[in-house]
């Protein structure tokens, strides 16, 4: 604000003339009394001072329009500087919106170079923790587990680091949020009334102070939430929620593509019936598990599995219940072999192959012989029927058996037969 200049005192000039004006009274009726002479000379300076008040007058008048002129003009520069004010301030969000814009193009952009599901995450958390620009937030994204329908951490991020969280189904917060389906902000968890404090401190320890979390949806699907949080309070402000709003819809779309490129990568190398792995899919794995192996030194074991006399129980049943049956065995087989590494794979029709990384060929076979068993224990209800499959398998170890993975097929095929020669329903090695 411009200060406004004080009025000029003029009551000290008025008293200068005052005390010229009595004197010259006093000369005027002296004169009068006499001398003639001096009457003129009074009349003179009694002129002049009336001129000059009227001069002093006038000037006063001037001064006082030039005042309120002075006064106008202040009044003006005030509003011009306030509006300038106001400028700078549009001006400086405009240039934050630029920026936002900026860093928004820049994350899709990455995004969309991402294709699958895991890489779509990280770089998501990774580039919401540079976006944000703290070091001491955590970056969380959950997604909805596509089978089972839970809500689980997909990636996680703290400073420059992605952290492994152990609470993977999400806390109060999280309900919240997927259940209002609204966005969140919470300044101070401790004072904010809407959650319970006891109830407030994470599984894996981490202490939540403040946290902003926007929903992920894409049509009327909610595929997750998207979550930054900190140990400090009043971490984030509304604005903070709004720009992760933004992020959070750009990021579902990215989400949804993986999700659905990962669909069609499925389509790709996994069997419609059973879920399992294709021919083909196997075929690659076990070139690169073979190299591997010949690496390290150790052995790989390759299981085929036949189902016994299938043509048999689908003229009997009929082939929806074959189906049902083929995947009931899938199941099994994967339940059996959970290992990271072990792969089950659907080698065409009723037959299925195991691919063992590193086992021994002792234990493969211990393997075959207790999957042998279940599958024949396992009962198949059927128009209130019990039934039972049976099935023969062959083992094949590398490189002890074969040197390469055509060889080890035929190896494992042969075992096979020779089952199926010798009764059905069994193991045999090569
Ligand atoms: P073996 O003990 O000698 O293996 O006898 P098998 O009857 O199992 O052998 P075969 O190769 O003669 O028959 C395989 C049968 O598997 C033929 C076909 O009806 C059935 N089959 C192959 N693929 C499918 C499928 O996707 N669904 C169903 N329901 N049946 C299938
Ligand atoms: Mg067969
Ligand atoms: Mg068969």
């Amino acid at each position: 604000m411009i200060a406004k200049p004080k009025r000029p005192l003029s009551r000290l000039y008025f008293l200068v003339i005052f005390s010229f004006f009595v004197p010259l009274v006093g000369f005027f009726i002296y004169a009068i009394k006499d001398n003639v002479a001096f009457l003129f000379l009074t009349i003179a300076l009694m002129v002049n001072v009336i001129l000059l008040i009227t001069f002093h007058r006038r000037l006063q008048k001037k001064q006082s329009t030039i005042v309120l002129q002075k006064e106008d003009y202040f009044e003006r520069a005030n509003l011009l500087k306030a509006e300038l004010e106001q400028e700078w301030k549009t001006i400086e969000s405009f240039r934050h919106k630029i920026i936002n814009y900026g860093q928004l193009k820049e994350l899709t952009e990455q995004l969309s170079l991402c294709l699958g599901l895991e890489e779509t995450s990280k770089t998501l958390c990774s580039l919401v923790n540079q976006l944000l620009g703290h070091q001491d937030i955590t970056v969380i994204l959950y997604l909805f587990h596509s089978a089972t329908g839970d809500l689980g951490i997909t990636s996680s991020q703290r400073g420059q680091m992605a952290i492994n969280l152990k609470a993977k189904k999400g806390d109060i917060f999280d309900q919240w949020v997927v259940k209002t389906l609204n966005p969140l902000l919470v300044e101070d968890a401790h004072t904010d009334f809407r959650f319970d404090v006891e109830k407030i401190d994470s599984e894996d320890g981490r202490s939540v102070r403040s946290l902003i979390s926007a929903p992920l949806i894409v049509g009327d699907k909610t595929l997750g939430i998207l979550r930054v949080d900190s140990s400090s309070p009043h971490h984030f402000a509304t604005d903070d929620l709004r720009f992760l709003r933004t992020i959070g819809d750009l990021a579902s779309i990215a989400i949804e593509n993986a999700q659905l490129y990962k669909k069609v990568e499925d389509l790709a190398i996994r069997d419609g019936l059973t879920g399992l792995y294709l021919r083909r899919y196997m075929l690659d794995r076990l070139q690169e598990e073979m190299g591997r192996e010949l690496r390290r030194g150790k052995e790989l074991c390759f299981l085929m599995i036949d189902l016994d006399r299938f043509k048999q129980y689908n003229d009997r049943f009929g082939h929806i219940a074959g189906d049902m049956v083929l995947r009931t065995v899938a199941g099994i087989l994967l339940q059996h072999f959970p290992q990271a590494g072990d792969l089950v794979c659907r080698y065409g029709g009723e037959e299925f192959c195991v691919l063992l990384p590193d086992c021994p060929k002792e234990k493969a076979v211990e393997l075959a012989h207790e999957v042998r068993k279940e599958i024949q224990a396992h009962e198949i209800v059927l128009r209130r029927q019990k039934t039972h499959v049976s099935a023969s398998i062959g083992v094949a170890a590398f490189p002890t058996d074969a040197r390469t993975k055509e060889e080890l097929i035929i190896k494992a095929d042969e075992a096979l037969y020779k089952a199926k020669e010798t009764g059905r329903n069994k193991v045999i090695a090569a």
